[in-house]
């Protein structure tokens, strides 16, 4: 029987004890109650009580059932688990940007930020210095194959390197061949190395031209195959399905069904942002991408490009916008959304005030994404998991306790409007925060109360190597 069962039958409870379907709590007393949200819990949008214990465990009750030291009346409201971003990225210096990267983060609902897409190349140093410092969010980092390949020059030292990551509990492998052409043979034992460890290999794929985007999708289900390990394509619309969206998609879906472990994820923009210096910009971008200099727009002011004004920002390495619409909605975002194994991950992080010089996708994708989702007939469950329980279940084991409305569960949650959510950041200004997130508990904690931060509970997430 579960608890919600039991209390129903309040005439053979005794005393006020409550049975949660793993424990027995001895008063129906907890530290925190949310009253009157609405919580897709086993299945169904029901409105409950949700209880937050003194350890910052989730518990789960009929409406007006629990009493808390602290009571949030959320009528009306969505509790959600808190949004996982799997591909958050603080790369460029974290030790002095973090706190500004999750205070966007968590202004738009997310409770964990893993940066798969990069991540660092000694993970072991990463976790003592950030587990150190204060955090707003969960936090964590991926294998960076593409700087240990930068660093060291064999196959056999690089490969020695992402193994000693993996055994010091980097949530997985990333590399990113475009950026760093690596050929096929090398980058296929990174991804075995992922699967005799039991991580994810995340690919920022090999092409993004029209011509040869799906070859890119190609060799990552190869890579898939030969590895067998779990592959994720990251922002598959803006590297692999830009052009033909709908035949990436039908190459991952069969591969699926072949057994192979495909996933991916989109950010709900149209317009992707990269730096100048980077082989995006390679000769030949205005053919690749059809676009010319002044379609390019510095982030964080708007400025418009020329010849001239290309060539100074490239040496101080600024990023750039390409215009709305590069990516159409209706021909690669969206199809990729209505896909059970597509996720959201924002490949974004707002690293300065004011004016960062970062896509608003940083301070502004879940938001958005849920907005948008709900704006093309995803129900907003399906829009949750794939922020939640999508990218649990491909970060398993670390987040197994997390992404989850369920008793025991650890209470990283959001609670906002869906009547208003949305992203506010823009290309011009992206230091904004998303409208419509109202409360964000981490780890249990309050951290995020109507546009102010509260306080810094967040935690490591490793993988734990036993
Ligand atoms: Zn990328």
């Amino acid at each position: 029987m579960d608890r919600r069962k039991f209390l129903g039958i309040t005439g053979t409870v005794s005393a006020g004890m409550l049975f949660d379907g793993m424990r027995f709590l001895q008063s129906n007393k907890v530290n925190t109650v949310l009253k009157g949200g609405k919580c897709f819990f086993q299945n169904q949008w029901q409105i409950l009580d949700v209880g937050i214990d003194d350890s910052g465990k989730l518990i789960f009750a009929p409406a007006n059932t629990l009493e808390g030291n602290s009571v949030f009346d959320i009528r009306g409201k969505i509790v959600s688990p808190g949004f996982i971003d799997i591909l958050a990225d603080n790369g460029t210096s974290p030790g002095s940007t973090f706190k500004i990267f999750e205070k966007y983060k968590v202004s738009d609902g997310v409770t964990t930020a893993l940066q798969m897409h990069g991540g660092s190349p000694d993970c072991a140093a990463y976790y003592k210095r950030f587990s150190a410092l204060p955090h707003y969010i969960n936090f964590g980092v991926s294998t960076f194959v593409m700087q240990i390949r930068y660093n060291l020059h064999g196959i056999a030292e690089r490969k020695k390197q992402v193994e000693k990551c993996l055994k010091e509990g980097a949530l997985g492998v990333s590399h990113s061949i475009e950026y760093q052409p690596t050929p096929y043979e090398e980058t296929v034992e990174y991804a075995k190395l992922a699967k005799k460890y039991n991580r994810p290999f995340f690919m920022h794929l090999r092409h993004s031209s029209e011509a040869k985007e799906l070859e890119g999708v190609d060799e990552a289900i190869k890579i898939a195959r030969e590895s067998g390990a779990n592959v994720h394509i990251d922002h598959l619309h803006s590297t692999g399905g830009t052009y033909k969206m709908a035949e990436a998609l039908d190459k991952i879906k069969s591969a699926r069904k072949e057994g192979l472990n495909i996933t991916c994820c989109v950010y709900p923009y149209s317009f992707w942002a990269t730096y100048l210096h980077s082989m995006r910009f390679a000769e030949g971008w205005q053919k690749r991408y059809n676009i010319t200099y002044s379609d390019l727009q510095v982030v964080g002011t708007g400025e418009k490009l020329n010849a001239a004004t290309f060539a100074k920002y490239r040496k101080v390495k600024k990023l750039v916008a390409v215009p709305e619409g590069t990516m159409s909605f209706s021909e690669t975002i969206d199809l990729a959304l209505k896909e059970d194994f597509c996720m959201i991950g924002s490949d974004g992080g707002i690293e300065f005030e004011k004016n960062a010089n970062s896509h608003p996708r940083g301070a502004g994708c879940f938001a958005t994404a849920i907005n948008h989702c709900l704006s093309i007939g995803i129900p907003l469950e399906k829009a949750l998991d794939k922020m939640t329980t999508l990218p649990r279940n491909l970060i398993s084991p670390a987040l197994q306790n997390r992404g989850i409305l369920e008793d025991g569960a650890m209470a990283d949650l959001t609670i906002f409007d869906e009547k208003t959510i949305n992203g506010k950041a823009t290309v011009s200004n992206p230091n904004q925060f998303s409208e419509g997130i109202e409360y964000v508990f981490v780890n249990g904690k309050l951290t995020f109360s109507k546009g102010q931060l509260i306080g810094t509970f967040g935690a490591p997430i490793k993988y734990q190597v036993i």
